[in-house]
């Protein structure tokens, strides 16, 4: 809110695709909380559920049913997981997939892309977006050197830097949002996921699949469904525990054996499938069928096809991918951080705040994404396009 010239917004309550705050004012939210609200706030389904399971304990450090029944949601949905390991945020998540890759090949490298967000371990940090890129800080104070040494960063859809950074070092893992979605939306191009899954193997490095914002929200199967290429690593979250804290990692049964007590790497987490999150996980997982997903698919559509008649020959680009969307304040289209980078904050910004004069919610951020919601419909759409085209006409004058 600051990068755009804002106070902050405190909330007080949320209903569907709607947030009220504290000043009584209403907004249609296009932040879902940044990806787990799915079903939009306060679903009643999930509601029911999270008060169900609180009756019956809200944590026990010990295994529970429930867990079982989304790890086997889960694996049905992904075919390239057939075991994981619950955490309590994908921080913690996209950190224990790096600490078990580096177990399983026995190197220490890890490549990034640069404006790729993959929670805030001190390892993963360089060079990350979401709200670092808003920030326009590179890293962070309290990493020191040692901890980012083995971390090598390149541009996304760079299929030459990748392919030196996999011949210069010896790489335990390649880590990618297969849709970025933290620099703004910004897609794989054609055959770049596929390339990355060919080079790693001939690397001998484990491609990681960051999923934690496309997974169960891009397609049933997340991104790798979408584009048919499967990692050797998954990373869950956000949808995965529909608004309370849960994520998790996944991957083949003898990869994931590795992990403590069953193998060597340790890991644990005192909240880990905790009895509210799995609950809440599995009401939105459980909401999520294929109706469900042309739904969303359908919204994003008419969303994006909206916002590409408003960009006309405007100096703006539509990214989208069912579920999300991104509007560039850029000439040219966006493949990388770079070029989401060299965007036109100021307009953005200028947007941004004439939409919430007008009631819409968007992320404040020109390096984040729109998250479209089941609890969004044509009209919330359509109100939001006519917003959409008043605030471009303020932002560009
Ligand atoms: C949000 C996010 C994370 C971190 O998840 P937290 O639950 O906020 O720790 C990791 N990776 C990606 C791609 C994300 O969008």
């Amino acid at each position: 809110m600051r990068q755009i010239g804002r106070e902050p917004i405190f909330v007080e309550r949320g209903e569907g695709c709607e947030v009220v705050d504290v000043d009584g004012n209403r907004y249609l939210d296009w932040v879902g909380s940044w990806g787990p609200l799915i079903l939009g706030h306060a679903e009643p389904s999930v509601v029911a559920a999270v008060i169900d399971a609180a009756k019956l304990g809200t944590s026990f450090g010990a295994a529970t049913g429930a867990e079982v029944v989304l790890a086997e949601e889960v694996a049905s949905r992904l075919p390239s997981v057939e075991m994981i390991r619950m955490t309590s945020s994908g921080t913690e998540a996209a950190m224990s997939a790096v600490r078990l890759a580096r177990a399983l090949t026995g190197r220490e490298v890890i490549v990034k892309f640069a404006g790729a967000y993959h929670g805030h371990s001190d390892g993963l940090l360089a060079e990350g977006g979401s709200g670092m890129a808003t920030l326009g800080v590179p890293g962070s104070p309290g990493v020191i050197a040692a901890q980012t040494a083995a971390t090598v960063v390149v541009p996304w859809n760079d299929r030459e830097a990748v392919a030196s950074a996999l011949a210069e070092h010896e790489v335990a893992a390649l880590l990618a949002e297969p849709v970025a979605a933290n620099m703004g939306v910004v897609p794989p191009e054609e055959g770049f996921l596929e390339f990355l899954r060919e080079a790693t193997i001939e690397a001998g490095a484990l491609l990681v699949f960051d999923e934690v914002i496309t997974g169960f929200r891009v397609a049933r199967g997340g991104a790798q469904e979408l584009y048919g290429v499967e990692p050797d690593l998954t990373v869950m979250g956000k949808v995965l525990g529909g608004g309370l804290p849960a994520a998790a990692y996944g991957g083949p049964r003898a990869a994931m054996e590795r992990i403590s007590p069953a193998g060597d790497v340790y890991q644990a987490g005192t909240l880990s499938g905790n009895p509210l999150a799995v609950a809440a996980g599995r009401a939105t997982l459980a909401a999520l069928d294929e109706r469900a997903y042309v739904r969303l698919g359908g919204l994003t559509d008419r969303f994006a096809a909206g916002l590409r008649a408003l960009a006309a020959d405007r100096p703006l680009q539509v990214a989208a991918v069912p579920g999300l969307v991104t509007l560039f304040f850029s000439e040219r289209p966006v493949r990388d951080f770079a070029g989401a980078g060299a965007c036109d904050l100021e307009a953005h910004a200028r947007f941004c705040r004439a939409l919430l004069a007008r009631g819409v919610y968007p992320p404040p951020a020109q390096f984040e994404a729109w998250f479209v919601s089941l609890a969004h419909d044509e009209t919330s759409v359509d109100r939001t396009l006519e917003a959409a085209a008043a605030a471009l006409d303020e932002a560009l004058a």
